[in-house]
């Protein structure tokens, strides 16, 4: 049987297109409430609603950085959330040109009898919770499986597992309107070298499209968010040349043209380097049928979580500073970025944590 030629078909494949328009890319700020607690005890905020929904506000209403992208990928509290005036932030988005995404994993649980490994949750429902996203104005998804690079890992095991709950994800998302970001993340943490993130990041994509393809799912409207191939956290860092050659092969030799789209993550860089590297990769002459794009976390968030520090009237400063990375970032997916953005308080900084929970 062929892929999906269901009714949202020529929808997912204008709406995959549209998140790859070259120069602009995604903002992950689809932080679960465990994890954007983590970030706001940093700057000594408490984690309640009313300061997750203000973070929130500040970056989807910041000045002119809309204009940089073409999706933010929210979680389920935020999709339902407004503006302090009463404006829903879905409608603040769509009426920037950004499409409002949705996490839809629920996180990982370890795979037994292995060395730590994990497999993503969130298939059961999934169909339902899907329909009412999309009702609510969301219009693409993100699921998380992670990997790791070990003596052993990543195990075959976690490879075909993660691969399949990736593809059963997709596919379901498709059924019901949503494009999909395939997000294999082979974790930065430990000590090998940029030929081994490579072996794997090139074993992991190639199982990843096999199993997509053996579920059917309409390779154009999906997006790939993998991490760049780099050295692990614990070994000696390399140019972003280098990072762009071997990420670039990596793709080359495993995802297919079809796809229109790669969205980085950013994977524990600061947010200086994850732009210098990727605007290293489309700089670099080669196949690339691709865009190659960004959707940052981490690497966009930081600085402004720094100058805003729960503050209102750091607000502007915030703002200016997320804009900095917008507009970077932006210059960096047309290979055009000059490394002149302002290098606000954090933009240099390691943002790496071992084992990192999204
Ligand atoms: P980072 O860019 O912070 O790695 O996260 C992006 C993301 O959405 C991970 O799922």
């Amino acid at each position: 049987m062929s892929c999906y030629r269901g009714k949202y078909a020529d929808e997912l494949i204008a709406n995959a297109a549209y998140i790859g328009t070259p120069g602009k890319g995604i903002l992950a700020a689809d932080e679960s409430t465990g994890t954007i607690g983590k970030r706001l005890s940093s700057i000594s905020v408490e984690n309640v609603e009313t300061n997750r929904r203000a973070l929130r506000e500040l970056l989807f209403t910041a000045p002119n950085v809309l204009q940089y992208l073409s999706g933010v990928i929210l979680f389920e509290e935020t999709l339902y959330q407004k503006t302090a005036a009463g404006k829903p932030f879905v409608d603040v988005l769509k009426e920037g040109g950004v499409l409002p995404g949705i996490k839809v994993d629920k996180g990982t649980v370890e795979l037994a009898g292995t060395n730590g490994e994990t497999t993503t949750q969130g298939l059961d429902g999934l169909a339902q919770r899907c329909q009412k996203y999309y009702e609510a104005g969301a219009r693409f998804a993100k699921w998380r499986a992670v990997l790791k690079i070990g003596p052993n890992e990543p195990s075959q095991l976690s490879i075909n597992e993660n691969a399949n709950g990736l593809a059963r994800y997709a596919i379901i998302c498709q059924e019901n309107g949503l494009v999909p970001i395939v997000e294999p993340e082979i974790l930065v943490d430990g000590p090998h070298d940029i030929k081994k993130c490579a072996d794997v990041t090139e074993r992991v994509l190639a199982a990843c499209y096999k199993a997509l393809n053996d579920h059917h799912v309409l390779l154009e409207g999906t997006l790939l968010k993998p991490n760049m191939v780099t050295p692990g956290s614990q070994s000696a860092k390399v140019a972003p040349e280098v990072i762009a050659e071997h990420t670039v092969l990596a793709l080359q030799r495993t995802v297919p043209a079809a796809v229109p789209a790669v969205v980085f993550l950013s994977g524990g860089q600061s947010e200086e380097e994850a732009t210098i590297n990727l605007n290293a990769m489309n700089k670099l002459k080669g196949k690339k049928p691709w865009s190659l794009s960004f959707s940052f976390g981490r690497a966009l968030q930081q600085s402004t979580l720094k100058a805003w520090a729960g503050k209102d009237e750091n607000i502007p400063k915030a703002q200016a500073a997320l804009l900095v990375r917008c507009k970077a970032n932006s210059e960096a997916t047309l290979g055009t970025y000059k490394g002149d953005a302002k290098i606000s308080e954090g933009a240099a900084e390691s943002l790496h944590v071992d084992n990192y929970k999204y």
